[in-house]
């Protein structure tokens, strides 16, 4: 193609954007060539460039959902005190970078009586808890995650706004179904069905049949000839594990009941290949009733597991690496939790889930 008939093509719209367009001045100034960073106090980072340069961090635990309203009033200060520069945590904390020391007590002031903001996450603390979009953007959830971690977060919030109290960081996270797409924690909280979806038959054919067949993981839907000589579908209940995902592919495939759902908790999760590698979590609790609008039974279990992580984890033991030393025995004869026959792992594909590698494999 000659020059002049070369067309001007659109930008790469595939892969992750370059980053570094959006970074602080600061930061890009000094890109690769920092010296140290250290923690001054609860929610508050100093990081020292070799040039000399200082960049220094304010972390807040944001509510995870918010308004426009809300979102306009950090962006103003954002612009008023961090050089319009912020960034949020893969936990939700809200980070503004100061390039002058003087603004950090104000800023750190307007987060408070402005946006009602606590200060802290950082350090050996309580990261801000995450939760899952739940019924405002999702076509399954079980229950209410967002409501849940406003009551986790009421009850902890010492464990975010003061550091060290914790032998290492703890993150917990907040799913309202068994895809759990709050991931990977030190303690995650999941609903989980107890029987099988329960098709709507007025609703079938809203989605396409051979989607929602495929999509069942243990091979549990099968297409049927109805009395009516209509193709419908069928569930082999003895296959069924409940997890739900053919009611997020179609919303025949009911799986929510309100009278039988109930909460789990799962524990020892973590992304990071520090120290040991990445883990699994694995179920610690369940059972436990979904009971908004508080939800006291699942904020009982888990103080009792952060007082026992307390008391006998060594300093810098994630909670799984504490357990892995302790060994799960002495976790459940510690917090006094039932162990059953559903915390054996017995699936026919178990042997996947002893991976832990953090790519995902297909
Ligand atoms: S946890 Fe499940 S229901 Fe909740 S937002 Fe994620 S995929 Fe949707
Ligand atoms: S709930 Fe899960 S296992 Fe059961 S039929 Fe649906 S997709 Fe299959």
């Amino acid at each position: 193609m000659s020059v002049k008939t070369k067309k001007k093509m659109a930008p790469r719209d595939n892969g992750a954007p370059d980053h570094r367009p959006n970074l602080h001045p600061l930061m890009l100034k000094n890109y690769g060539k920092w010296d140290y960073h250290e923690k001054l106090r609860p929610g508050l980072l100093l990081y020292v460039a070799e040039s000399g340069d200082k960049l220094w961090t304010v972390r807040a635990g944001s509510p995870r959902t918010m308004s426009i309203d809300t979102v306009r009033k950090i962006c103003d200060l954002a612009d008023k005190y961090a050089q319009g520069h912020l960034r949020f945590t893969s936990r939700a904390n809200v980070e503004f970078s100061l390039a002058n020391e003087d603004d950090i007590e104000p800023l750190m002031e307007e987060i408070r009586s402005v946006l009602g903001f606590p200060i802290g996450g950082t350090g050996h603390s309580l990261s801000n808890v995450l939760h899952t979009q739940g019924w405002m953007h999702c076509n399954l959830p079980g229950t209410d995650a967002a409501g849940s971690v406003k009551s986790i977060m009421d009850q902890f919030i010492n464990e975010f706004v003061t550091d060290d109290k914790l032998p290492a960081r703890v993150k917990i996270s907040a799913s309202c179904c068994q895809i759990n797409c709050g991931g990977q924690a030190d303690i995650a909280i999941n609903v989980q069905h107890h029987h099988p979806p329960v098709i709507k038959p007025q609703g079938v054919g809203i989605c396409e049949l051979p989607k929602v067949v495929a999509i069942c993981p243990v091979a549990a839907i099968r297409p049927r000839q109805g009395d009516d000589g209509k193709t419908t579908m069928e569930v082999v209940d003895e296959k069924c594990m409940y997890c739900g995902a053919c009611h997020g592919q179609c919303p025949t495939m009911e799986i929510r009941d309100a009278n039988t759902d109930t909460l789990s908790i799962w524990i020892g999760g973590k992304n990071s290949s520090t120290r040991k590698g990445p883990s699994f979590m694995k179920l610690a609790m369940w059972g436990l009733p979904n009971n908004p609008p508080r939800w006291p039974e699942v904020g009982e279990a888990l103080q009792t597991i952060l007082d026992c992580y307390k008391s006998s984890a060594k300093q810098y033991e994630r909670m799984g690496e504490w357990i892995d030393r302790i060994g799960w025995k002495r976790f459940f004869e510690m917090t006094g939790f039932p162990f059953t026959k559903y915390h054996i792992d017995d699936s026919v594909s178990a042997r996947s889930t002893f991976n832990t590698s953090t790519h995902v494999r297909i």
